[in-house]
């Protein structure tokens, strides 16, 4: 049976506010048990900057699947620098990820629909797990217009698969907004987003978009299938 709480009063509480007092009143209500998990994308930046501006108690961590760009981790020390912060850093299970490449080949996941989603549980979904365990809110940096599968979704909304609720606090920026706060407040971000990467994701499995081509399309571009990661459920 689900543990799901009852949310609806914090639900309206954040819809008045903007993300950066979200993001604080949610500190102080949850303290010690709220988390962000940032992949070091532009939507993440942002919330980057609010947490470590506004010195929030709120634990920012990042998943290092081993098939990450060097742009990627290069991002994630300049910002540790800028912002004199520490990302914690979780890494998959030693064990799974040889017995995965042992199996099905160090770049099997272009093989199957199936091998690709294991890949992603071996390598980002059950290091994700360890990382929210035992807390009670996930800060995302998901947006609605990211794709059809993000526009239904809300500020405050629980997370079924990794039983927890989530924080959305930019799911109503538009992709012009993000990036003038980017601009305005010199955030550090990607290089490959200069380059035509939108959704920047492992080496392997991600592209450069072409101009009005839907924000996922570069992830797993050789499948039909809805562009998840297993990360985000609900
Ligand atoms: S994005 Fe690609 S390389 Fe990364 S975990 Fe998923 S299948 Fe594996």
């Amino acid at each position: 049976m689900s543990k799901k709480p009852n949310w609806s009063d914090l639900e309206n509480q954040v819809n008045h506010l903007s993300p950066a007092e979200g993001l604080a009143l949610l500190a102080e209500l949850f303290p010690g048990k709220i988390v962000f998990s940032t992949s070091l994308g532009q939507e993440d930046q942002v919330i980057t900057q609010l947490i470590a501006t506004q010195n929030l108690p709120i634990k920012i961590f990042s998943l290092d699947t081993g098939r990450l760009f060097p742009e990627t981790l290069d991002l994630l020390a300049r910002t540790e620098s800028k912002y004199k912060t520490r990302i914690q850093v979780y890494y998959p299970e030693r064990d799974s990820v040889e017995n995965w490449v042992a199996k099905n080949g160090i770049n099997g996941f272009y093989d199957s629909v199936e091998n690709r989603k294991s890949c992603c549980y071996v390598r980002k979904v059950e290091p994700l797990k360890r990382a929210l365990a035992g807390n009670e809110i996930w800060v995302t940096g998901l947006r609605a217009e990211q794709s059809a599968n993000r526009s239904e979704m809300k500020k405050i909304e629980w997370d079924e698969g990794n039983q927890i609720l989530k924080y959305n606090p930019l799911l109503d920026w538009t992709f012009d907004e993000m990036i003038a706060y980017i601009d305005e407040h010199k955030i550090p971000y990607n290089p490959l987003h200069d380059q035509g990467f939108v959704s920047i994701g492992c080496a392997p499995c991600t592209r450069a978009i072409l101009p009005g081509e839907d924000a996922r399309a570069g992830r797993w571009w050789w499948e039909d299938s809805k562009k998840e990661c297993g990360l985000h459920t609900r």
